[in-house]
């Protein structure tokens, strides 16, 4: 899991600088610049991801199958943002680095007779598929083009790659449009009678260089830099200039990646998987991607660069047919996957090149996936020896498992499949067809479910999949862009599905005879790749076996607890099926908003006296016996956390400006009853208003101010606890909770209030159930050793301890604030969804601990959103909390992210 800290903006500098562990420090360093034999998969903070393993990857498999090269680190990057100028040294140590690999190849970059040509890659500390910038072909010019034509005695090669360079260079580096380079090849094609890339000859590649080039000067006004180490120092600054480029920006915001990481610069000598029918380019996972089944998977392209099986924009071949079309390099390749399995004891995602016949290795990491082949692979590596349960387990990305949860379609529903493409990435979604990723952004926060359909995705289309609820593409396979990303978040998706005809300009999507437009409504089954318009069913998924099993494990490994937030029998049923064991939180206030309790509930607020309150509560108590009665029924003698009434009266009252208008209009239209009626409501509602509702009359205030609420309550709790103990057989462990607790006097009162009330009806404290406070204001924290001596628990309401700690208002700060907040790097994310460790997280640390000193049997709970949050989760276990409680959904999500922090704990 991501290491995730808040940043404190200081405002001054383009990158913040950081509290994190690991982050790279701002001061120049002195070694920027180390080669591919002295690093190891240890230096990932330094090196980037990918710098780091294809250091490891030369230690393991050799320098003869992972072409040589350079790292610049992140160090570098760091410090060329916050000088805005290139770090001093770095010209030098590259200089250095280049000559030590023109030694180690033989050749020289610029050589007009035999050029040594690099690629020039971003790698940041987490792979971010897609997401930077990449030159490849670097070091050639009009000279040495027709160096690397004799060297290699292959001119179309040579002239392919030329152009190659020439667009991605002019692309990626000066941002000549990508739209316009792709025209150019489509109208030579068209003029030439050509289909693919590939039937392009020599002159129809040299005609396109030139093409090329006179866009290259009139987009930037120069020409095209001839000069090799000049294209080198360009295209470095510029995989450091995406790492702050929009999309990136973007990828790392929904992805939590810290601005302040820097990406590294990978130099390595360039392989050719263009240079004919001997030659080619791939990419292989170590088991399936997509279920995680132990068979390798992935796509290559003969003839054909890396970034064309990537780029989607060709559809490349199977890697099950591989074996047939190239055995030796197949064969080979099947080893080193499981050689690097082995070794980094995970599964692995590769890109690999053969050159004539000769395989090399060009990246490994550890393979991003989907839940399901997350929860396979685990389980497969226990079985097969490689892995401990212990270990397995943390190879989860906790976060993702919610995913399988998620719907699929109804296997009994009956439809017609419109068309089929690549099961990219599992689970079904439907929505309404939207073509840019603007759109899918507009439609989510308007609350519309869509799909986003494209021939093909690129980088800038993050946001459209983050918005959408699946993605759904004509082109491209499994290692397509839009597959690696919607795989990387959880969306289903299908792609190259080729019989769609997509025109973005016309807005439709054809299919046979069917002509769709936006808004129509679609189905994906990212699972089995079929796309349907029939309205089928999508039904919740049950727990698979894998699944099962990873679970059982976690609850082995696990220290902290894992209970549901759950008001209703449906609510608390599910999450027991997730394995809930018992309810951390019930909110009584949402058992008065349905119709019929309402009413109630409004005529118990609006009482004048307290015998008034007393008939209307007395209306109530029933009702939530009732509701209790279902609650203990379905949680089977579980333990039931109970709080008492919490929030602000005025939730349940209509709002006063509406009033004033009705009073208005009653003014103006006569009936004198009415009126009478709802100025006496204006006054009585006017004399309730209050102007900060969240921090006035709620909480325990409530049972202090009107003491007969928390005695209906408490009356409820016990008769409906007898009455199912008297039914089944079976009590409820029970936890009566009292809110917003400050004083020490505010809970010894409510706590004599509960325990007289029950008593008066036959349970006793101690033996029937326990009283404890939330713990969810600073003060109740620091004073935290006095309020325990009134309380059996503690459950810490992380909500309301942010809103306070922090003078966030919970309801507006993610609308309002957030996003400028995170801009300047003040935060990374919302401190309501990953608690604040050094702020709110310190007061949980203090609090628990001064709790325990005074009563070292306190239970302590966290109930807030937090308890859900893999991140939040690891920092409860350190502070020695006892349980976690969440939203049913997720609690599989907890009982997982609570196993690998005590796996990460040693515990
Ligand atoms: C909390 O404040 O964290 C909490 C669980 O209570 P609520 O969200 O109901 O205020
Ligand atoms: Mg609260």
């Amino acid at each position: 899991m991501r290491d995730f800290t808040h940043a404190r903006g200081t405002g001054a500098a383009r990158i913040a600088p950081v509290e994190s562990e690991g982050a790279v420090a701002a001061a120049v360093p002195t070694r920027l610049v180390y080669d591919f034999a002295e690093g190891s998969r240890e230096m990932r903070v330094l090196l980037g991801g990918k710098g780091a393993n294809v250091a490891e990857m030369t230690r393991i498999l050799g320098p003869d199958r992972v072409p040589g090269g350079f790292t610049i680190t992140t160090e570098a990057c760091v410090a060329y943002m916050n000088a805005g100028a290139e770090p001093e040294g770095l010209e030098a140590q590259v200089d250095a680095a280049l000559a030590r690999l023109e030694a180690r190849a033989g050749k020289r970059l610029g050589d007009p007779d035999d050029p040594l040509l690099v690629s020039v890659r971003s790698g940041a500390r987490d792979s971010m598929p897609g997401m930077l910038d990449t030159v490849l072909n670097l070091g050639l010019n009009d000279a040495s083009v027709h160096g690397l034509s004799e060297a290699t005695g292959n001119a179309r090669f040579a002239w392919d790659s030329y152009r190659r360079f020439v667009q991605m260079f002019g692309n990626v580096v000066r941002g000549v449009p990508g739209e316009r380079l792709e025209a150019e090849i489509a109208a030579v094609k068209a003029q030439r009678g050509a289909t693919l890339d590939t039937d392009l000859d020599v002159e129809a590649l040299e005609d396109l260089t030139a093409r090329f080039k006179a866009i290259f000067r009139e987009q930037t006004g120069e020409e095209f830099p001839a000069e090799p180490r000049d294209q080198l120092r360009q295209a470095i600054l510029a995989v450091f200039d995406s790492w702050m480029g929009a999309r990136a920006v973007s990828y790392r915001r929904i992805n939590r990646i810290p601005d302040d990481w820097g990406t590294a610069v990978n130099v390595q000598q360039m392989v050719y998987g263009n240079k004919g029918d001997t030659s080619c380019s791939g990419v292989a996972f170590s088991r399936d991607e997509v279920t995680g089944a132990p068979q390798p998977s992935g796509d290559f392209l003969v003839n054909a660069q890396g970034e064309d099986v990537v780029s989607g924009v060709r559809t490349p071949q199977d890697l099950s047919e591989f074996g047939e079309v190239m055995p030796a390099a197949h064969a080979e390749l099947m080893e080193i996957l499981q050689t690097l399995e082995r070794h980094y004891k995970d599964m692995q995602d590769t890109e690999f090149t053969v050159e004539e016949g000769r395989l090399y290795m060009l990246q490994t990491r550890n393979a991003k996936r989907p839940a399901q082949a997350a929860v396979r692979f685990a389980t497969d590596a226990v079985n097969e020896g490689l892995l401990t349960e212990a270990e397995a387990i943390v190879t989860i990305d906790a976060e993702t498992l919610e995913a399988l949860l998620h719907p699929t379609i109804d296997p009994h529903a009956e439809y017609s499949v419109l068309t089929s493409g690549v099961a990219a990435s599992p689970g079904a979604a439907q929505g309404e067809i939207v073509f840019e990723a603007r759109d899918a952004v507009e439609a989510a926060e308007a609350g519309r479910a869509v799909l986003l359909v494209r021939p093909f995705t690129e980088a800038d289309d993050v946001a459209g999949f983050h918005a959408a609820k699946g993605i759904l593409t004509s082109e491209g396979g499994k290692a397509s862009h839009a597959a690696l990303v919607a795989r990387g978040m959880g969306r289903p998706c299908v792609c190259g599905a080729s019989d769609l005809d997509i025109d973005l300009e016309a807005g439709t999507v054809a299919v046979g005879g069917t002509v769709l437009h936006a808004g129509d409504l679609l189905t994906i089954n990212g699972s089995t790749g079929e796309v349907t318009v029939d309205e089928v069913a999508l039904v919740d998924p049950e727990i698979g076996e894998s699944f099962l099993t990873i679970l059982s494990w976690a609850d082995d490994l696990r220290r902290l607890g894992v209970r549901t937030n759950a008001d209703t029998p449906e609510d608390a049923r599910k999450a027991r099926a997730f394995g809930a064991e018992g309810i951390g939180l019930c909110r009584t206030e949402h058992m008065f908003m349905a119709a019929d309790r309402l009413p109630k509930m409004k005529a118990m607020i609006l009482a004048e006296s307290e015998a008034e309150r007393r008939g209307a509560l007395a209306e109530l108590r029933p009702l939530q016996q009732s509701d209790f009665e279902g609650l203990f029924e379905a949680m089977e003698g579980l333990t039931v956390t109970i709080r008492l009434l919490d929030p602000p009266l005025h939730e349940f009252l209509p709002k006063l400006d509406d009033l004033k208008i009705q009073a208005e209009r009653a003014r103006h239209d006569g009936g004198a009853g009415e009126l009478a009626q709802l100025e006496h409501l204006l006054e009585r509602v006017g004399s309730l208003h209050e102007v900060n509702p969240m921090l006035g009359t709620r909480g325990c205030r409530l049972g202090i101010l009107y003491p007969e609420i928390y005695e209906m309550q408490v009356e409820a709790i016990v008769r409906a606890a007898l009455a199912v103990r008297e039914r089944t057989g079976l009590a409820p462990h029970l936890e009566v909770m009292i809110p917003l607790v400050n004083y020490e006097h505010e809970i010894e009162l409510m706590r004599d209030l509960v325990v007289s009330t029950a008593h008066g009806l036959g349970l006793e404290v101690g033996r029937d159930f326990s009283v404890g406070t939330m713990i969810e204001l600073p003060r109740a924290c620091l004073v935290a050793e006095r309020i325990a001596h009134h309380a059996d628990f503690f459950s810490f309401g992380t909500n309301d301890l942010t809103q306070t700690t922090l003078g966030f208002s919970r309801d507006d700060i993610e609308g309002r604030i957030l996003a400028k907040y995170i801009d300047r790097k003040i935060l990374d994310r919302s401190p309501f969804e990953t608690i604040d460790r050094p702020g709110v997280g310190e007061l949980v640390k203090m609090a628990a601990w001064n709790g325990r000193l005074a009563e070292p049997d306190l239970k302590l709970g966290v109930c807030g959103e937090h308890g859900g949050d893999p991140n939040s989760i690891d920092f409860f276990e350190n502070a020695g909390i006892d349980y976690v409680s969440c939203s049913p959904y997720r609690v599989p999500v907890a009982r997982v992210a609570a196993a690998q922090a005590a796996v990460r704990r040693g515990s």
